[in-house]
């Protein structure tokens, strides 16, 4: 019996012992923080946070102002894309009625178009339904109309629409009545006029467009894989040419040159060495509107690259098979055989802003709506004009030249130095914005202007200087975040003043953040601009996936996205064509 007890204890003792293991075991495995006891307090300041989080929700929520559904005015919103959507989640529906209508009646997140073109992410995980974006979606306080807008009758408040999609009723078209209209059309690919561009080019401007493209480079892939394909035919056929050196082609560019890479000279080596990927540029930078050092890394990366980039040159005419290019040094034309031409050289005007623009005769400006400061279109105040359509009208800096020169001039010796110009342009760049676009072309501009050399600038120079900065034809540049932004605004500015009266002299003016920009320039590598200076490499690449995955409007979004870079991480890049 006692060896029995005694066997007993061991036996409770091991257990005991397991049991304590087992619970150190456990504590090993929870996070650092919660060995350490903070597991309490952390638990407890989310707890806080989300209480908070709910809090603050509720008192938007209840500190909205709500009018009566007969008494609401009615909104109109013409466009579903990064200035529209950005108004329509934030406007308050207690208060207008609000209509949307747009030919597309989903959201396209633009800046990641390029990937969908080689099927890096798929079309559908960058985009998303623009009914997704009424906070109250079961409530259908919002209606959304699949149609374009054909007019604008700014007299008599009514906008004309029209059903373009290829399923149309006995009737296609209707109007609309508006006590406020916000036109968000976006802007349209510009050709500059350019012979067969818009037959023989494709560009990177909608979904339509990304998928076309994609079918387009697998045809020329496989027609060139033929055996009764000529040598010098394909290699015509896996040329592929990128017009126009911003973020759009440099963004392409990479993206079809990792694709040729890394999937198909996988699939068809015998073509590996016949494909080339050319990019052409009319200046002499790549990604002109950031800084020199992200300008100079870009470059280095498409040399190592392989792609091939053609500065200074313009193209006059884009023909069947091939593309004519003028050098801009020697002005000599010369022929550019090409299977796949990318037209990327910037955006024009919208069809209907331009009918608006036309139909105002306060508006004198023919590269977008000109507006106030608080986006109301000159010439018909009810209309608002956010997004790439829109550019708020600035105060000229000219007609103030003499007092600007005398606020420039820091040491009073009469004249203006580098250093000068470049403090000042930072000191006004509040009140005149179309400076701060120009703040890092300051030295370039200097150098030009001072006609005589002598490394100071007179008045005269001084003002031939301003007059080209005051001459940029839009204030802000037609870019998603300027979009956001403004759409945001327009939303707290209907939300804190129109639903009582029209005055807007109270309210705050809309005011630019720029918060950087990035590009993509392949094999893993992307840029970044900052204040703070110019990023590039891995770890840019990282923050740039992060950033646009955390930028998703949804869930659902943002978890294909994340599927589709593993995918295509593990498994390639489909090739089928579809
Ligand atoms: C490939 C690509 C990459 C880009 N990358 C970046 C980037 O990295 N960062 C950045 O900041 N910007 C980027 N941009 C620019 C950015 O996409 C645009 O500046 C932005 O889309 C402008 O927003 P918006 O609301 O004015 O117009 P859009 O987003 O173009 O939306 C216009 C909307 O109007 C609708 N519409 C058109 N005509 C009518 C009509 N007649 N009636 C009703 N609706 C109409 C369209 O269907 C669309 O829904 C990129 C653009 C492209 C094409």
């Amino acid at each position: 019996a006692a060896t029995r007890n005694a066997s007993r204890r061991v036996v409770r003792c091991a257990a005991r012992g397991n049991q304590t293991r087992a619970r150190n075991e456990l504590s090993m495995r929870k996070p650092e923080y919660f060995r350490s006891g903070l597991g309490a307090p952390v638990l407890a300041l989310t707890a806080v946070g989300g209480l908070y989080y709910l809090y603050k929700r509720g008192q938007e929520k209840r500190s909205r102002v709500f009018i009566e559904p007969e008494d609401r005015k009615k909104v109109v919103i013409l466009g579903s894309g990064w200035a529209a959507v950005n108004l329509l989640s934030n406007i308050n529906t207690d208060a207008y009625e609000v209509t949307m209508v747009s030919p597309n009646n989903y959201f396209l997140f633009t800046p990641l178009l390029p990937s969908a073109v080689v099927g890096t992410l798929q079309p559908s995980s960058i985009i998303q339904p623009a009914r997704r974006f009424y906070k109250d979606v079961r409530e259908s306080r919002v209606k959304f109309f699949e149609a374009a807008c054909t007019s604008i009758d700014p007299e008599a408040k009514v906008v004309q629409c029209k059903d373009d999609s290829p399923i149309v009723g006995e009737k296609s078209t209707f109007e609309l009545d508006y006590d406020y209209l916000v036109v968000a059309v976006g802007s349209t690919p510009n050709t500059f006029n350019t012979k067969g561009v818009y037959e023989n080019a494709y560009f990177v401007k909608t979904i339509e467009d990304a998928r076309r493209l994609r079918n387009h480079i697998l045809d020329c892939i496989e027609t060139a894989n033929l055996p009764c394909t000529s040598e010098a035919e394909r290699k015509r056929l896996l040329h592929f040419v990128i017009v126009g050196g911003g973020p759009t082609g440099v963004e392409t560019a990479a993206e079809i040159n990792d694709f040729m890479e890394e999937d198909i000279s996988r699939y068809y080596p015998a073509l590996k060495d016949d494909i080339k990927v050319s990019l052409i540029q009319s200046g002499d930078h790549l990604l002109n509107t950031y800084s020199e050092a992200i300008s100079i890394k870009t470059k280095d990366a498409f040399e190592r690259q392989n792609i091939n980039v053609i500065f200074n040159s313009r193209v006059v005419s884009v023909d069947e098979k091939e593309i004519t290019v003028m050098d801009k040094q020697t002005k000599e034309n010369y022929p550019l055989p090409y299977g796949t031409c990318v037209w990327s050289t910037g955006v024009s005007l919208n069809p209907l802003a331009k009918e608006l623009i036309a139909s105002l005769p306060e508006q004198n400006n023919r590269r977008a709506i000109t507006t106030d400061k608080y986006m109301r279109t000159k010439g018909a105040p009810e209309i608002f004009a956010i997004g790439d359509c829109g550019t708020i009208e600035q105060e000229k800096m000219l007609a103030k030249v003499t007092d600007l020169f005398v606020e420039a001039d820091t040491d009073k010796d009469g004249s203006l130095s580098l250093t000068e110009v470049k403090e000042f342009s930072q000191r006004i760049a509040d009140v005149y914005p179309q400076m701060r676009i120009h703040a890092k072309n300051i030295p370039t501009l200097f150098a030009k202007h001072d006609t005589n050399s002598d490394e100071v600038l007179s008045l005269d120079e001084f003002k031939e200087l301003l007059k080209e900065i005051d001459q940029g034809l839009t204030t802000l540049p037609a870019t998603a975040q300027v979009a956001t932004q403004q759409g945001k605004y327009l939303a707290t500015v209907f939300n804190k003043h129109l639903h009582t009266t029209n005055d807007l002299s109270s309210a705050e003016a809309f005011q630019y953040n720029h918060m950087g920009s990035f590009a993509y320039i392949g094999k893993n590598d992307a840029v970044m601009d900052l204040k703070q200076g110019a990023f590039s490499g891995f770890v840019t690449w990282f923050m740039w996936r992060s950033a646009y995955i955390t930028k998703q409007y949804s869930l659902s979004n943002m978890a294909s996205m994340a599927f589709d870079w593993t995918k295509v991480l593990i498994f390639g890049r489909d090739i089928s064509r579809q």
